[in-house]
């Protein structure tokens, strides 16, 4: 174990997760996290109560955001550590990426009636707890509710993935708004699960140079979504590109999640932590 317990990227309902703010911090401090960061999806909401509970329990907390990004045919996630919420051009950014999204939503709903499957897009905003934030999680768990898969990943396999009848392809951030609105609000700009992205050895190379030529400083090295080779894999690129490695669960929800808060694995302790720029 590293000797600070620090999860720097996960959801609350001010996105697509299922627990409170408040929850989320409470739950990471009874789990033995010692700095957390929320970095809901391209939304800054949950950071107050959050800020407030992690004061009351003594947590040191980091607000963050992650921030979804088009590059090359890919939908790519950069987090944001440290940001000041206040900061009005992150904040507009944000809200552009948002508006975005509310269409996104109602395309969704109607590719998916086409399939026989009506009224998601009302479902989905039942189980969003900011309407101005509807995510394919949101659908995918209304999908669950009526029985269409048994679970949320079923949902995606056979619905929502990319190919599938209700995947809509959108247009986000570019990768420079984002890294710069980022920077901008003062935050650290990582890399989020990038072995999640469909890339080959190229394009991801490109990846890395042109974020880390934009002023982006870390990449999620330990994450919910790495298995042991994919650890193994970014903890190259992190040495070769000069970045910081980030330790985070990507935690939506005790249901949700295969990795729970404060419990990925241990960075390799070559690698020098992101929570160093973050004193
Ligand atoms: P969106 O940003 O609206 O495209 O939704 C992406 C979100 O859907 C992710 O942040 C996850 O919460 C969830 N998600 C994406 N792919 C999967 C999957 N295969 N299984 C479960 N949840 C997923
Ligand atoms: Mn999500
Ligand atoms: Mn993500
Ligand atoms: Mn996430």
């Amino acid at each position: 174990m590293n000797p600070v317990n620090a999860d720097l990227h996960c959801h609350s309902t001010a996105s697509d997760g299922t627990l409170a703010p408040a929850q989320v911090v409470r739950r990471a401090h009874a789990n033995g996290v010692d700095l957390l960061a929320l970095t809901d999806h391209d939304e800054l909401l949950g950071l107050a109560e959050a800020a407030d509970a992690a004061r009351e329990v003594g947590l040191r907390f980091v607000p963050g955001v992650e921030v979804s990004v088009s590059w090359l045919d890919q939908t790519v996630h950069v987090v944001g550590l440290n940001i000041d919420p206040s900061h009005p051009a992150l904040a507009a950014g944000l809200h552009q990426v948002r508006e975005g999204r509310d269409g996104r939503a109602g395309q969704i709903a109607a590719e998916l009636d086409r399939i026989g499957i009506h009224g998601a897009l009302e479902g989905a905003l039942r189980y969003a707890g900011n309407p101005a934030l509807v995510s394919r999680a949101h659908f995918a768990r209304y999908l669950v509710e009526i029985g269409i898969a048994r679970n949320v990943h079923d949902v995606f396999l056979h619905y929502l993935a990319r190919g599938k009848p209700g995947y809509v392809e959108h247009v986000w951030a570019t990768l420079d708004e984002a890294v710069g609105w980022i920077r901008g609000a003062g935050g650290v700009a990582v890399i989020a699960h990038p072995g999640r992205y469909r890339l080959g050895h190229v394009e991801m190379d490109l990846l890395f140079e042109r974020f880390r030529d934009l002023g982006g400083e870390g990449v999620e090295v330990c994450c919910g979504a790495h298995d042991g080779g994919q650890v193994l894999a970014f903890s190259r690129v992190a040495r070769k590109y000069g970045l910081l490695a980030s330790r985070a669960s990507d935690f939506h929800g005790p249901e949700d999640s295969p990795v729970d808060l404060g419990r990925a694995p241990p960075l390799p302790p070559d690698l020098t932590p992101v929570w160093t720029r973050l004193q």
